[in-house]
């Protein structure tokens, strides 16, 4: 079959021919239907040897959606032919954090080898890929994989971290939320499906705010050096309750710390290679605002995305590729020109 492999350290994604897997014991075959390119990608592409983990070659993609060709020995509660979308984030499935869905802390995973597909695991971008667990399947219906596919890591992750500071989402209050790319047009949304407050989108081209407009941004800013200046004038010097940070640089992280406002949670979501860091302490932040990194999201949280989804409330923006022109998605992801989602379909 084939795949797409990161093979060398510091080298582009290349389409390979590799054996079709089997399913072991408990595991699953899915034929994949689509499968989502992350920007997690280019950064775990972007590492040196050193401080790489995740072994060689390594089938990419940790967003993905098929349909189940074949169950292992004793694994059940899936039919054959059933479409579903892969809960990324695998745990060891037993501890405490996993038995409350919350397999993307399981502080045991990395001690058994236990890793996501496409981190660690051969993963989607692939003819076949094998999935360890049932539990790790959440039944789609007739819901379009390529439009699907994206809320297993792109709406996910921006839903947990809605979700975790919707207390604090009144009515009058404002979110901001900073790179309106895979993961920030789905946080536009989760934020209008589920809180009354105000969005303001800030990202780097008129571009990428008109989407930030169409998906839902009441209000959008350019992410430059005036950036936290203009937001806090759009919000009367008052701040944000919640600000989401897609892109997790040291300009971003800052503009960030500058908007958020008294009582506010500060989500740093993007991953960047640099040493960006929130400034911290009296002076530097508004009183009670908390800074935190979540990761990805819980099992019951993909399901709900998927009740979300069957109710019509996303538009989820795509942009697709055969297997062939998966590495020109990537070159694509690196410069910053995909709008939306870019979705490979084997
Ligand atoms: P993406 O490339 O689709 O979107 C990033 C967006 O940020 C783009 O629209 C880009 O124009 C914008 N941007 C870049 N620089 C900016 C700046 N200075 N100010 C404002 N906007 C800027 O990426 P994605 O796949 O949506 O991923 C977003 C980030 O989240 C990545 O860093 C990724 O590694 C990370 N991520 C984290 C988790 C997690 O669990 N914490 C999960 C998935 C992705
Ligand atoms: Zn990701
Ligand atoms: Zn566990």
């Amino acid at each position: 079959m084939r795949a797409v492999q990161y093979r060398t350290i510091g080298g582009a994604p290349e389409v390979v021919e590799i054996d079709r897997p089997t399913p072991g014991p408990g595991q699953v075959l899915l034929e994949v239907t689509a499968a989502g390119i992350c920007h997690s990608d280019d950064f775990v592409m972007s590492l040196p040897a050193e401080q790489y983990t995740y072994g060689l070659p390594l089938t990419l993609g940790h967003e993905g959606a098929g349909r189940v060709v074949e169950l292992g020995p004793g694994a059940e509660g899936v039919e054959v032919g059933t479409n579903v979308v892969v809960y990324g984030p695998w745990g060891c499935g037993v501890c405490h954090a996993c038995a409350q869905g919350k397999e993307n802390y399981c502080p045991r995973a990395a001690e058994l080898g236990i890793h996501p597909p496409g981190l660690g695991a051969p993963g989607a971008l692939a003819e076949f890929m094998v999935v360890d667990s049932p539990r790790h399947l959440v039944p789609i219906g007739d819901l379009d994989p390529v439009k699907t596919v994206p809320l297993t890591d792109a709406g996910l992750t921006p839903y947990h971290a809605v979700k975790r500071s919707l207390g604090k989402l009144r009515a009058g209050s404002t979110a901001v939320v900073i790179g309106t790319g895979g993961l920030g047009h789905l946080a536009i949304q989760i934020l209008r499906a589920l809180s009354p407050a105000r969005v303001v989108a800030l990202d780097v081209t008129e571009e990428k705010l008109a989407l930030a407009t169409a998906v839902g941004a009441h209000d959008v800013v350019l992410s430059d050096a005036d950036a936290a200046a203009n937001v806090q004038q759009l919000l009367g010097g008052r701040g944000a309750q919640l600000v989401l940070d897609f892109v997790g640089a040291q300009p971003t992280i800052d503009t960030a710390m500058a908007v958020a406002g008294v009582e506010s949670d500060v989500t740093i979501v993007g991953i960047t290679g640099t040493s960006a860091a929130a400034q911290v302490g009296f002076f530097r932040q508004a009183y009670e605002a908390s800074v935190t990194v979540p990761y990805w999201g819980t099992r019951g949280e993909l399901i709900e995305l998927v009740e979300l989804a069957h109710r019509g409330v996303f538009d989820v923006h795509t942009e697709t590729f055969a297997m062939a022109d998966a590495p020109a998605a990537y070159e694509r992801l690196h410069a910053g020109t995909l709008t939306g989602r870019a979705v490979v379909v084997p």
